[in-house]
């Protein structure tokens, strides 16, 4: 059902924006004092609002708790990104909407970021003994999770500072020094996780979700699998969570994951089955509405992450609980 509003969406929203468009050229449009920037998924936002600083405005496409792959942008979100000096996106696979909406939508002075150029991907994982649904026929690409390896997360803040340079010039300079904090923070973060993980009882993650933190696993040597394709709309078959039964007890593990502003119903049924239990694995595509209220971080939401990773996987103590 969602396959099909997916391309009737775009469209609606094109039709209705040239209705609005005219109206709003006769508009004056004064020369903004800041940049303004506009994202679409969480650690884009939180990345340029660290890099651009009290010198750039940044907005979040998805509104806090949406969940990102179902995600379509709506009339108003046309308006926003005409507004905008600076749109950006994760990858052509996350939000596959996201260059020809923003070239119909944005003015002249609009560039567009594509923030995992450069980047290396990795096919798409596939659900535990999975049978042949994948995803509903777009799961056999690409994994559009690429933040989630801070290598990558890395490269993603220097194509934002990249934009913010050639947009605004003048604070280049400034713009590169916060790039280069953060950039440390993230290789500070990579660290911690490389020694918190090198010291684990288990080399095995299991999650209830859909298939998110494949960059993850692979950069840190761990075997992950979960109950659902690469997108999040993808329901889990019964033979893949019978599989997931199966690994908990041949593994002997403790905890399964699960995810974000989804519901752990699947992971909640295994734990249930096998006598474990449950942590949260967040995947930071978008953030809870309370979270995005406190000002809660990227940075941070790892950090949670590491400390649930280390006791499910039951790992030594070493350096997980410092910031
Ligand atoms: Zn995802």
């Amino acid at each position: 059902m969602l396959l099909n509003m997916r391309h009737i969406i775009p469209v609606l929203v094109l039709a209705l924006f040239a209705a609005a468009c005219t109206k709003q050229d006769s508009a004056p449009h004064p020369p903004p004092r800041q940049l303004t920037v506009v994202t679409t998924l969480f650690p884009l936002y939180d990345f340029a609002r660290t890099v651009g600083g009290e010198r750039v405005r940044v907005s979040l496409l998805l509104p806090p708790g949406v969940e990102a792959h179902s995600f379509q942008p709506r009339p108003d979100d046309a308006l926003r990104i005409r507004a905008a000096d600076v749109f950006v996106y994760t990858n052509q696979y996350m939000e596959p909407w996201a260059i020809k909406f923003a070239r119909s939508a944005g003015g002249n002075q609009l560039l567009l970021v594509d923030s995992g150029a450069g980047v290396t991907f990795l096919r798409g994982g596939r659900p535990e003994q999975h049978d042949e649904h994948d995803g509903h026929g777009h799961g056999a690409g690409m994994d559009p999770h690429i933040w989630l390896d801070f290598a990558n997360a890395q490269i993603m803040v220097r194509s934002i500072e990249a934009a913010l340079a050639a947009k605004d010039p003048a604070n280049s300079a400034y713009y590169a020094a916060n790039a280069t904090a953060l950039v440390d923070r993230l290789k500070a973060l990579d660290l911690r996780f490389t020694e918190t993980l090198s010291s684990c009882r288990h080399r095995t993650f299991l999650h209830g979700g859909h298939y998110a933190f494949g960059y993850l696993a692979r950069r840190y040597g761990l075997t992950y699998a979960s109950a659902a394709a690469v997108n999040a709309d993808a329901e889990p078959t019964p033979s893949t969570l019978v599989a997931l039964v199966k690994r908990v007890k041949m593994e002997g593990l403790k905890y399964i994951f699960s995810e974000e502003l989804l519901s752990p119903r699947i992971s909640e049924m295994i734990a249930r089955e096998t006598g474990i239990s449950v942590l949260m694995l967040h995947g930071a595509h978008n953030i809870s509405t309370e979270d995005f209220t406190r000002g809660t971080t990227f940075l941070e939401l790892m950090s949670r992450n590491l400390e649930n990773l280390r006791i499910g996987l039951q790992c030594s103590e070493q350096s997980s609980q410092q910031r």
